[in-house]
Formats: C-alpha cells, sequence, structure tokens
C-alpha cells in the first residue's frame, strides 16, 4: 500500500528507535492520534486496543480526566522548577513522601530522574560513589543477566544483557558482568527440574563472584519478573537464594521495578511478588502512568548517610538532572499513586489475573506457541519452530514481527521481543476488553502460522 501523507512525512523525518529501519519506508510507521480508554486510533481513525500499555507504562490507559486535571493544575502553577542547591517545591516532596510509604523496603530518600535508564545510570553512580565513601574504591563491577533490560545509555545499555544493544555500539562497557538468565523453558540442561535449574544458576552467580573477587563487586541489578528480554518470570526459590549469596558478600541488591512497579504483577511491587527485599530501587513509567516522564531511586539510610559524610569531606553531590523531579511529573505521580490507591489497581490487577493466565494458557495448544508465561497482567507468547524440540525459528524470518503486524491488522497492538509476544494491558482493563485483546491475538497466530507454513516470510 502507498504511504499516506503522513507517513510519507514521518519517514522522511524520524529515526525511530527500534525500529528495522531498512524496511520503514515498505512497512510504513503506524501514526496514532488519540487514546481512550484502553484504545488507540491512528490518523485514519482505526481503533487499536493498545495491548502493551504503550511500553508497558500507561497502566491507567488513555485520557484520564483525573490526570490530565492534575497536570494542567500544576502546568499553570508553577510549570518548572528544580531540586539544585537545595531548592525544594510541593508535587517533588509529597511525591517522595508517598513513594518511602509505599516502598517495599525501608527507604531514607528518594532521587529523581527524568527515565528509567537515568535511574539505573544514577544506581550505578550511586554504588560506586557509596562504595568511595565507605572506603572500598576496588568495589565497583556491577552484575547483571543475561536477557536483563536495563536502558540505553551507555552503562545501562551495558548492563542489559541483549545483542542488538551492544553489537557495533561497542559495549559492554568495562567492569559489567553478565550472570545466567533464570528460565527454564530455554536455559534448563535436558531433564533438569526447576530446582536443579536454580540450584544450578545459583551455584554459578557464586562461582562468579568468588572468581571475581566480592571486593571487587559493587552491586547485583535485576528486574524480578524481566519484561524485554522476553517476559521472564524466574523460577521459586531463585530469589531467596540469589538474595543469601548477595548479603554473605556484601554486594547491593538494586531492585530493577521499571516495568515491575505499581501494581503490574499483582502486587505494588514486583520484588513482593517473587520474594526478595531489595536494597535500593528503580522506578519510572507507571511511576506517572506515562503522562509525563519521570524515574526515580529510592535509597536506603546506609547509603544516604555515607554520601552525607562524603559530602562534609569533598563538598557539593555532584550529580543530578535539569529534569529530576520536574513539577509536570512529580504532580501527575501524586495523583496516579492516589488513583492506583483509592480505585484499588492491586486489587483489580489480582482479580483479573485468573482470566489473564487462563486466557494465555488456551494459547499453548496453538503450532507456533512453545511457552507462555505470565505474573499479574504481564505475560509473553514465545513462538517457535518446533514445539517438541523447542527450536527457535530462524531470527532472520522475524515470524515474532510478522505476528505483531498481524495483531495490528486485527486491531491490537502488542510487542515482539525476537519471537516472543509481550502482552502488558493497561491495568484498568475489562474482562470483555482482555476478552477481545485475545480474540485478536488468536486469529493473528493463525495469520501468522499461515504465512509460516506458506513459508513467504524471508
Ligand atoms: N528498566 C527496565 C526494566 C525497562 O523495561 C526499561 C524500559 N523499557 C528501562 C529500564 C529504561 O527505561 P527508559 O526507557 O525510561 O529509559
Amino acid at each position: 500500500m502507498p504511504l499516506t501523507n503522513v507517513q510519507a512525512r514521518d519517514v522522511e523525518a524520524l529515526l525511530h528507535p527500534y525500529t528495522p529501519l531498512h524496511r520503514l519506508a515498505e512497512t510504513g510507521p503506524l501514526v496514532l492520534d488519540h487514546g481512550k480508554g484502553v484504545c488507540v486510533y491512528d490518523t485514519q481513525g482505526r481503533e487499536y486496543i493498545e495491548g502493551m500499555s504503550g511500553l508497558w507504562c500507561a497502566g491507567l490507559g488513555f485520557g484520564d480526566e483525573e490526570l490530565i486535571e492534575a497536570a494542567k493544575e500544576q502546568l499553570s502553577r508553577l510549570p518548572y522548577y528544580h531540586l539544585f542547591g537545595g531548592k525544594g517545591m510541593e508535587p517533588a516532596i509529597e511525591l517522595a513522601e508517598k513513594l518511602k510509604e509505599i516502598a517495599p523496603m525501608p527507604v531514607s530518600k528518594v532521587f529523581y530522574t527524568s527515565s528509567g535508564s537515568e535511574a539505573n545510570d544514577t544506581q550505578v553512580k550511586l554504588a560506586w560513589y557509596y562504595n568511595n565513601a565507605r572506603g572500598k574504591p576496588q568495589k565497583k563491577k556491577i552484575i547483571s543477566r543475561i536477557k536483563a533490560y536495563h536502558g540505553v545509555t551507555l552503562m545501562t545499555a551495558s548492563l542489559t544483557g541483549l545483542p542488538a544493544n551492544h553489537r557495533d555500539f561497542d559495549l559492554p562497557l568495562a567492569g559489567v558482568l553478565h550472570t545466567d538468565c533464570p528460565q527454564h523453558y530455554r536455559f534448563a540442561e535436558p531433564g533438569e527440574s526447576e530446582a536443579e535449574f536454580v540450584a544450578r544458576i545459583t551455584a554459578s552467580l557464586e562461582a562468579l563472584i568468588a572468581r571475581e573477587g566480592a571486593d571487587t563487586i559493587a552491586a547485583f541489578i535485576a528486574e524480578p519478573v524481566m519484561g524485554a528480554g522476553g517476559v521472564i518470570v524466574p523460577p521459586a526459590g531463585y530469589y531467596e537464594r540469589v538474595q543469601e549469596i548477595l548479603a554473605a558478600n556484601d554486594i547491593l541488591f538494586i531492585d530493577d521495578e521499571v516495568i515491575n512497579g505499581f501494581g503490574r504483577t499483582g502486587n505494588w511491587w514486583g520484588c513482593q511478588t517473587m520474594g526478595f527485599t531489595p536494597d535500593t530501587l528503580s522506578c519510572a513509567k507507571q511511576l506517572t502512568a506515562a503522562y509525563a516522564p519521570l524515574g526515580a531511586v529510592l535509597i536506603p539510610d546506609a547509603v544516604y548517610d555515607a554520601f552525607v559524610e562524603q559530602s562534609r569531606k569533598i563538598g557539593t553531590f555532584g550529580h543530578g538532572f535539569t529534569y529530576g523531579g520536574h513539577p509536570l511529573g512529580c504532580a501527575i505521580g501524586v495523583k496516579a499513586i492516589d488513583i492506583y490507591q483509592k480505585r484499588d489497581i492491586v486489587g483489580r490487577v489480582r482479580a483479573l489475573a485468573p482470566q489473564f493466565a487462563a486466557r494465555l494458557a488456551r494459547l499453548d495448544d496453538h503450532p507456533l506457541v512453545g511457552n507462555t508465561r505470565a505474573k499479574g497482567l504481564v505475560g509473553g507468547v514465545e513462538l517457535v519452530a518446533d514445539k517438541a524440540t523447542r527450536r527457535a525459528f530462524d531470527p532472520g524470518k522475524g515470524v515474532g514481527a510478522a505476528c505483531a503486524r498481524a495483531c495490528e491488522a486485527h486491531g491490537l497492538i502488542l510487542r515482539a521481543l525476537g519471537d516472543t509476544i509481550a502482552i502488558c494491558p493497561p491495568m484498568i482493563i475489562a474482562a470483555e476488553e482482555l476478552d477481545a485483546l485475545f480474540d485478536r491475538l488468536e486469529r493473528a497466530l493463525d495469520d501468522t502460522e499461515a504465512l509460516v507454513v506458506r513459508d513467504t516470510l524471508r
């Protein structure tokens, strides 16, 4: 189909993130115009269920009047201020108080950023600064995991454990170590039980720490349920053992709640769902329900106290972003948390989770589906060439991307992470809308299977 005028202008003017650029002029961008509830509408007026909450972030859907009102009010009162040099403003204070109240561990202070990447980048700088402050200047390496996603800045892209984020960007940077991915379906040895798998990969983490030397390792970073790596839910017992190993080696546990936070997995925080207590925590995305960019780092007493001591010695604490704690984001964040609480979003996610899990499990019988997994209202559908052997498709065929395009044709936006289709609908989704989402996905899977059978994918 020839491109519409707006599509042609888009292709002419934009470098699109995470997009096969060589195909864009041919496939055409999907240009969205407006949104309402769980749906978005393109410039032709076509409706799509937004099954990914945008990028795992628009958890309250689109057009929420309360959030819009909070934004308008803040913009007319004080559209910008910052926190540098000891300045303050009410929305930043109130949001920090709320975050301390709902945090899954004791928190001393909140540090704001504009994004999840900046939050995790800050985590690394804080861990380094902390270890310098407490006289452990050698303790600097960071352990992440294969298939992790922690962002795209130089350091966070290094922590991310996906080839596309490293290859040809000259990454990862030195000092980043990647340990095993806790996905039983893909990485277990033949016949290995989940318990045996957990024992093996946690022993491998211990061995890595011993090999490198615990006195050279500052922190371990993890998303409780891994998102962009393919919606991976680690087996029972995994985090318990990881936490023990980190504690025994004086290694900070950084919890990346950028996707998991604010109810997504059926608790306020993914660490509560997955059973661990972190030392520090990063959040963003649903922090503002995506109505404005904002990230936050939650810092414990021990770390903050060390910073104050360091400041006494060397002067100012030299880190901060122009838009960290932007009043628009903070005012929306306060309102978003208020809505999560008064509309009992966690309760909603828990109530919908059985339907979500059941519809997802129904896909297991589809000829293209090798594995499905879910927690709360986030799930993944892994497409394979051979169900029995779990053989993956040749990545060059782009089967996942073809399935995402088929979803679009049926009025559904989902995201292909390689050949895993991610599902992460707004947490306000109604039961009928959730059924409609899965009905459309089932049709898209059938269409994709037809393409695979006809072998028309490149
Ligand atoms: N951490 C996780 C777990 C994420 O999913 C993301 C974004 N998808 C990030 C960090 C980076 O956030 P941002 O894109 O806001 O920089």
